[in-house]
């Protein structure tokens, strides 16, 4: 289950889902009280930016974790890195692969400009680019997620390319379609057309899978990801029965009758069908 441990952040997103969610103050003891109720075996903790609570309460809580004997999936943009002592980062990244965990770092673009554009933050991206690579010489196990929107979904080959180029030690790549919550509820432009998407979308698959880098894709269906329509991640959801968020968030539409895929898609978005009113 999904935990936002802080709504601040030290990045200004333009599809951050975490936009206008008011929370408490970080409270160490109430955090560790929610995740001692979760009863999922993954626990994934989100922000805002989770370093912003200080990486010494991030180590409590993964420690917690382990000996709750779950796995830890722990987000972060990966921006705030290269500020922390290098022995507490190694402290963190030992107990996170100990839960059997990973870093899961939001990398949105290819380029320091589009990075930029996207984050809000200037520079930020070789800062982010270091804070992976020094993760990655620690031991630690990386998925890098790239959220797809108006501003990127054009260069998704070119990421691909970048991956490939400078950061093919990555575990794997995930393409998660923008969510119409938080700052793109409220400018549902940020959201592109599957239809638009879906050709970049292929090119940047084929790009990764023939370099022999791993990548799955979630929140836009299977008719839109052609031959790489298994890559999708809800098809083993479904085929396994395993309850979720998934179920309550996607929902197929009448024009999904007859699919071929309707036994193990679970449809598009919601909130892209209150946008878009069709595929
Ligand atoms: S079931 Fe609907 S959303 Fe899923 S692949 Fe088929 S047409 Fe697309």
């Amino acid at each position: 289950m999904l935990h936002p441990i802080t709504s601040n952040c030290n990045q200004n997103c333009v599809f951050c889902s975490a936009w206008g969610r008011i929370d408490e103050k970080f409270n160490l003891n109430s955090f560790i009280k929610e995740i001692s109720s979760d009863k999922d075996s993954l626990i994934t903790v989100s922000g805002g930016e989770p370093f912003t609570v200080g990486i010494d309460n991030l180590i409590y809580i993964a420690n917690f974790v382990s000996d709750l004997g779950k796995k830890l999936e722990l987000q972060t943009n990966a921006l705030a890195v290269t500020d922390q002592e290098i022995k507490k980062l190694k402290i963190l990244v030992s107990i996170l692969n100990k839960t059997g965990g990973y870093f899961n770092i939001n990398l949105s673009a290819h380029n320091s400009s589009l990075d930029w554009k996207i984050s809000g933050v200037k520079n930020g991206f070789k800062n982010r680019v270091n804070g992976i690579k020094i993760l990655k010489k620690i031991g630690a196990k990386i998925r890098i997620t790239y959220v797809i929107n108006t501003f990127n979904f054009k260069f998704i080959p070119n990421f691909s390319r970048f991956v490939i180029k400078e950061i093919p030690f990555i575990d794997w790549v995930q393409f998660s379609y923008t969510k119409g919550i938080g700052k793109a509820k409220k400018n549902k432009s940020i959201i592109p057309p599957y239809s638009k998407v879906s050709k970049y979308l292929l090119m940047g698959f084929k790009i990764l899978d023939k370099n022999n880098i791993n990548f799955n894709v979630d929140h836009i269906p299977l008719c839109f990801l052609g031959d790489f329509y298994y890559k999708h991640v809800d098809i083993n959801k479904l085929k396994n029965k395993i309850k979720g968020d998934y179920l309550k968030e996607k929902s197929k539409i009448k024009s999904c009758y007859g699919c071929g895929f309707y036994k193990i898609c679970s449809g598009p978005r919601k909130d892209y069908i209150e946008i878009y009113g069709k595929l």
